[in-house]
């Protein structure tokens, strides 16, 4: 079987991302998981699961980092084509635990973003410019989680940025 591989224009990415002297984190961080379920050929229902929080709460309302990436997820469970299951993690992303479902998302954003990241070549200036920004974003983010979320962390935050607490 053909595989589809996504096969991005890096350049124009970069332009959305970096706009002067203005980071789109949120475009970057929903490029990187649109590339990275599809490169995975993570089960489109299993995306649209996650997305629609189905299964229980994966995102932190008005949350930029979780917004990009729940649209990550759910743009590609609308276009996506899953033509592999490379990642052994697809099956956590669709179980009814909390934790196990978030430590997935975590792990996969923290992955996609780290793929996409090395793929741009950014300078090491825009490198700082994109994690002070994620960093911003994530502590913004977190001060609007509350007990009901199931878990002390979130997933999409602290796989963009890189967290480990
Ligand atoms: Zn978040």
């Amino acid at each position: 079987m053909q595989q589809l591989v996504v096969q991005p224009d890096l350049a124009k990415m970069k332009l959305l991302i970096f706009d002067g002297n203005y980071v789109y984190a949120d475009r970057f961080i929903y490029f990187a998981l649109m590339q990275g379920l599809a490169k995975d050929g993570i089960p489109v229902a299993i995306a649209n699961s996650v997305a629609t929080e189905a299964l229980g709460p994966n995102f932190v309302d008005k949350c930029e980092i979780c917004n990009a990436t729940r649209k990550g997820f759910s743009d590609y469970a609308l276009h996506g084509m899953a033509y592999s299951t490379k990642s052994n993690l697809y099956k956590d992303l669709g179980s009814k635990k909390d934790g196990k479902r978030h430590e997935a998302i975590k792990q996969l954003t923290d992955t996609y973003t780290t793929a996409l990241l090395t793929q741009l070549q950014l300078s090491t200036a825009e490198q700082q410019m994109l994690q002070n920004k994620l960093a911003g974003m994530r502590k913004k983010g977190m001060s609007g989680m509350n007990d009901k979320f199931g878990s002390k962390f979130c997933p999409s935050c602290d796989g963009a940025t890189h967290t480990n607490d």
